[in-house]
């Protein structure tokens, strides 16, 4: 029972009524306490998992999270809900990007975890031993990092839960879906369990706005219409899948000069960005492998591998 395990870890209690539960989730051996709100439905239905803040600074994503924990009411759910809107908490207080600050590693790089491991492998461990064999369906909400910016899309993850998570992703409101075959992130991991996942992204630069909060709850929302957790139909957004992704991780440092803007179309051959030296000159220019459109891509002036430069799809 998911509530067995919460209450084995559970740190102290914010609000238990009427289907409703908050409070602050110990992960073991750490000195982490999570906020988590666990919604009890009505009616029996799908177990669904939210989180955010895997990534520290990716405010859209963390404050429609802790949105939808404060007006998601129980009487209105089939199942239940559970919350986690802040899991690099240590991160988002010391407002440190992208890593856990005590080990500096990307936490949506170190799944399935490990229980005796470094904080960040104990924060995975917490989650894909703890919550995952309790779990139906996985919502992982992220944006990119202060020094990108994107294009909303979304990623589905595979092997045994694929076509779900596929035919999941047509209910989110974003232009473009990827199929993502990773292991390590939190999607990936829950996907090899055989539990459909998707990770969404909106917004970044570290900042966000009413309106990309607001994007992003409608996303959850019409998700959960789509799960059969709330009445009502669900409305029918298939977002153009690209294949052959590239993310543009392992290149020289250097000023970045992008031509085209996140969500953009681009042709086979042209240019998609230079690097530059601190005089102007040259020291690559990206050129497009194929038609496609940008995802996202490095927003700060500087580049270098702490971000990826770009990352970009095929669109036929
Ligand atoms: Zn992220």
């Amino acid at each position: 029972m998911l509530e067995d395990f919460l209450d084995s870890v559970q740190q102290s209690i914010f609000a238990d009524y009427d289907g409703k539960k908050q409070g602050y989730l110990r992960v073991p051996e750490t000195q982490y306490n999570l906020p988590f709100t666990l919604i009890k439905g009505a009616s029996s239905g799908k177990n669904l998992l939210i989180t955010a803040g895997i990534h520290s600074c990716e405010y859209v994503s963390i404050e429609a999270a802790l949105r939808l924990s404060r007006q998601l009411k129980p009487s209105l759910v089939h199942g239940s809900v559970l919350i986690l809107p802040i899991m690099n908490i240590s991160g988002f207080q010391s407002r440190q990007t992208t890593v856990v600050p005590e080990d500096m590693k990307n936490l949506n790089r170190v799944f399935s975890g490990d229980p005796k491991g470094s904080n960040s492998e104990k924060i995975a461990a917490f989650l894909s031993g703890g919550i995952f064999p309790h779990i139906d369906f996985y919502a992982d909400l992220h944006c990119v990092c202060q020094f990108e910016e994107l294009v909303p899309h979304l990623y589905f993850y595979g092997d045994k839960a694929q076509n779900s998570s596929a035919e999941a992703s047509k209910y989110i409101n974003v232009p473009f879906a990827v199929r993502s075959s990773s292991t390590n992130s939190a999607c990936g991991c829950a996907a090899n369990l055989g539990i459909p996942s998707l990770l969404i992204e909106r917004g970044g630069n570290g900042i966000w706005s009413e309106s990309q909060v607001s994007d992003m709850l409608s996303d959850i929302y019409n998700l959960m219409r789509y799960l059969g957790i709330l009445d009502g139909e669900a409305k029918l957004f298939s977002p153009k899948e690209l294949t052959g992704c590239k993310f543009i991780d392992d290149f020289p440092a250097g000023l970045w000069y992008p031509e085209k803007s996140s969500g953009s179309y681009f042709k086979k051959g042209e240019s998609l960005g230079f690097i530059r030296d601190a005089f102007g000159g040259v020291i690559k220019n990206y050129i497009a492998p194929y038609d496609g459109a940008v995802l996202y891509q490095t927003a700060s002036l500087w580049a270098d591998s702490f971000c990826d430069l770009i990352a970009f799809g095929k669109t036929d």
